[in-house]
């Protein structure tokens, strides 16, 4: 049996419609897509973990090879356990290389077994990030264009409590 898992890790907070379309992109292309919710993060995150995940769910529940789960720890080392051959990132603009890569170098160090792809969303996300859609929120604007439609309301009641 050859499988392919790979993981897709990130804080989601919240889970963007960029998010969505990578990790819809990696569940076409291997069997499995585990996607890992940062626990530990070195930001205090503005959604707890349940909620995190819970977003994640109601989003992803028509995709059957997706799995969701809490992570804390070492990537390279929890990839090993789940027999990941990958991880899977998005990149978007420029800005997000050079941390990228150096984040993949360093997981490959770690465990050599462990390659990195990038993919590309759709150019309407190549902008989109959970912190701008938190801005946005704050600030009353309109987010439907940003979040999945089926977490949108949540996701602004959130963070109307945010506005001053
Ligand atoms: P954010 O930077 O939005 O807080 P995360 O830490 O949750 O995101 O990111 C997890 C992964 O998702 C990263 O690889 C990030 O580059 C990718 N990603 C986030 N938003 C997008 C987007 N709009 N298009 C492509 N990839 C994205």
């Amino acid at each position: 049996m050859d499988t392919s898992t790979v993981i897709c890790p990130g804080s989601f907070d919240p889970v963007t419609l960029g998010h969505i379309d990578i990790i819809k992109r990696a569940s076409k292309m291997f069997d499995k897509v585990i996607v890992a919710v940062l626990v530990n993060m070195s930001k205090t995150p503005s959604f707890t973990t349940q909620e995190r995940i819970a977003f994640l769910e109601t989003t992803l529940a028509d995709i059957p090879n997706v799995e969701i789960v809490g992570f804390s720890g070492l990537l390279a080392d929890y990839a090993k356990e789940r027999g990941a051959k990958a991880v899977v990132k998005g990149l978007r603009a420029m800005s997000d290389f050079e941390y990228e890569f150096q984040m993949a170098l360093t997981n490959k160090k770690l465990n050599p077994e462990l390659d990195t792809v990038f993919l590309t969303s759709d150019s309407q996300y190549m902008y989109l990030s959970s912190s701008m859609v938190k801005q946005i929120a704050s600030l009353g604007g309109d987010i439907s264009f940003f979040v999945p439609a089926s977490i949108h309301a949540q996701v602004c009641e959130r963070l109307k409590n945010n506005r001053n």
